[in-house]
């Protein structure tokens, strides 16, 4: 590895580099570094026939129908028929997916994952009767089938949640009328990404150098991070100046988003918008309550990073305009696989010897495509679909620090994969969305605090705590900004209050004031800013955002009970990741050491990133005396 350090400044610490990854040529990459997908099937003719096969037996669903409450014998037969096609399913979806990931000029593999939509639309139709007939047998004899049928336990938390929708589930004139009501449901999504995707006129901005950029979303995520002062700040002025023109439209998209949500509130005889929500994936509402409360007692430690970052900018008052730019020089470090592999399995040697051995085994094992080609999908993942193989991890591997960062990330998807997989039958092995990113950033602290014990080097250092506490900062604390602004627009809707657009700037504003501490001069917004709101998607995705912040804060906190050798702290991690979905979320989390519906994640958190800025602090003040 050599190290040093280069000038390049980074757009965000945590926003994939804009530098394309280099394509190597596939016939010379050693076979460890590819997947092995037979594994899944031994070829395309397998999985054609394994395909033709599951068409056929999923005629069979039809059979069970009208009979589920009749015995529990009858009950597991069924359950353990439709469960048995699901996996089919999914084993059939992963091999030809992955597959055409790996060269999307591959017709035969296009063809291959463009079948598996209409098979998925035809047996989840075929299978549309199954939920209502279960909800149709009263809880109590559903109780004693459990009692009496042992084999019906593996699907018991399956059946738990059938039962836990029960109370907002309508008469079947009402779900009809419900089902019915979708057809307008899409509409005020599909306006907003019609409109600011492609139809909205973009302003134009010159830059100092002479250039002119028209700005579109892509444009203005590149130049916002600019490192001149003038440009980043018409651009962004720019920008949301222009958005803020159509701030009325905009407005009355998100009042008709807002209104849909209450709606559909109302009609399953929720209290709120926000319990609706929550509902699916049961997710107390208090949790939200308190990511709020919390992030707000701790406002002042995000005051003491704006701070921080003004210093390290030299720049006499910070602008909201100022928080892309970069503030810690990249580190010109590069990596071979060989040193990747070593260093994550090396960072995550507090999980255990045998996490850490069965890891390297799934690397010598090809779990993971490591190099960019022509063709192949970009960016990263992990993929467990194919249950009883082994995770799989895609990654595009150019050998800079933040191509180890993802390994250790999808490495924690798929270690996670393969513990709920070994752990869990088919019907609870897949974990929540809900669950589904702290494993993942919970590697990566673990490999940031490796890298940080076993440097000397000051600038390093900088780079390691800066994306650290960046990472905060965006994830946990510009996340509950939004999540914050989603409960309060839908509350007024509650109200019968309409949002407009200078309503909606109205309440953006009172937020920003209170984040960015505006009033005690900690922050100069200028006002166009104030329809940001505009640019947000996630504002359409039904209570989504939050759930960014809570991970960051389950797996910083999770992640410092191990670095500081809590006792038990590794033993209920690693229990947490045999769960799969075989508990409610908040329940898997409370297994593995935090508690969301409490502060103490929060000040686990909060003091961690407080951490990483007093050595920030030390270490800029060394770096002053030298100069
Ligand atoms: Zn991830």
């Amino acid at each position: 590895m050599s190290k040093g350090i280069r000038n390049i400044l980074l757009a965000t610490a945590f926003a994939a580099l804009l530098i394309p990854a280099r394509a190597v040529d596939p016939a010379k990459v050693p076979a460890r570094y590819k997947w092995d997908l037979t594994v899944i099937y031994p070829n395309d003719a397998a999985w054609k026939q394994a395909k033709e096969a599951l068409e056929a037996k999923s005629a069979g669903i039809e059979k069970f129908k009208g009979t589920l409450g009749s015995s529990a014998k009858q009950l597991k037969a069924g359950l353990d028929f439709f469960f048995s096609v699901q996996e089919e399913l999914s084993r059939l979806g992963a091999y030809a997916s992955q597959k055409s990931d790996l060269n999307v000029g591959d017709a035969s593999a296009m063809e291959m994952r463009q079948a598996m939509g209409p098979l998925e639309a035809e047996i989840s139709a075929k299978m549309a009767w199954v939920n209502p007939e279960i909800l149709l047998i009263p809880d109590k004899k559903i109780a004693a089938f459990l009692k009496e049928e042992p084999g019906l336990g593996i699907y018991k938390p399956v059946l738990d949640d059938i039962i836990r929708m029960k109370p907002h589930t309508l008469s079947p004139d009402g779900e009809k009328l419900m089902a019915d009501a979708t057809l307008m449901k899409d509409t005020p999504e599909m306006v907003y990404t019609l409109f600011s995707d492609a139809e909205i006129p973009r302003a134009s901005v010159v830059l100092s150098n002479g250039e002119t950029v028209k700005l579109d979303a892509a444009a203005y995520t590149n130049y916002r991070g600019s490192s001149n002062r003038w440009d980043r700040e018409h651009v962004f002025s720019a920008f949301f100046g222009n958005l803020d023109q159509f701030r009325g439209t905009f407005g009355a998209m998100l009042n008709g988003e807002c209104k849909k949500d209450w709606f559909n509130a109302k009609a399953r005889g929720y209290k709120s918008c926000l319990a609706s929500a929550l509902a699916k994936p049961n997710i107390p509402v208090e949790v939200y309550a308190n990511l709020l409360k919390n992030v707000h007692k701790n406002l002042p430690t995000l005051y003491r990073y704006l701070k921080l970052r003004q210093r390290m900018m030299n720049l006499p008052d910070l602008r909201y305009s100022d928080l892309y730019a970069s503030v810690v020089k990249e580190v010109d470090a590069t990596y071979t696989p060989e040193q990747a592999e070593d260093l994550v399995l090396k960072a995550l040697a507090p999980l255990g010897d045998d996490y850490v051995k069965t890891l390297k085994a799934g690397y010598d094992d090809r779990w993971v495509d490591l190099y960019p080609y022509d063709g192949k999908h970009s960016g990263a993942y992990s993929n467990c679909a194919a249950y009883g193989v082994h995770p799989f991890m895609l990654l595009n591997f150019n050998g800079t620090y933040e191509d180890v960062s993802t390994l250790a990330h999808e490495s924690g998807h798929s270690m996670h994969s393969y513990y709920s997989n070994e752990t869990q039958p088919f019907p609870t092995c897949d974990y929540t969305i809900f669950v589904a990113e702290v494993a993942s950033t919970f590697n990566e602290n673990l490999l940031n605090h490796y890298m940080l014990e076993h440097t000397s080097d000051d600038a390093m250092k900088l780079f390691l705590l800066g994306s650290y506490v960046d990472n905060i900062r965006q994830t946990l604390f510009r996340q509950a900004q939004f999540a914050e602004f989603e409960l309060k627009i839908h509350e007024l809707t509650e109200k019968g209050e309409p949002l407009t657009g200078d309503r909606l700037n109205e309440v953006y504003k009172n937020i920003l004031d209170e984040y960015y501490g505006t009033k005690q001069g900690i922050t100069v917004i200028d006002p166009v800013c104030y329809s940001e709101w505009a640019y947000i998607p996630h504002f359409y995705y039904n209570f989504y955002v939050f759930t960014y912040a809570t991970s960051i804060t389950a797996s910083t906190a999770l992640s410092q009970m191990v670095i500081e050798g809590k006792p038990g702290a590794v033993e209920h991690y690693r229990k947490f990741l045999t769960l799969g979905n075989s508990m409610p979320p908040i329940e898997e989390l409370k297994v593995a050491g935090v508690d969301l519906t409490t502060d103490a994640p929060f000040d686990t958190t909060i003091k961690a990133m407080n951490g990483a800025m007093d050595q920030m602090e030390a270490i800029l003040d060394r770096m002053q005396k030298k100069k």
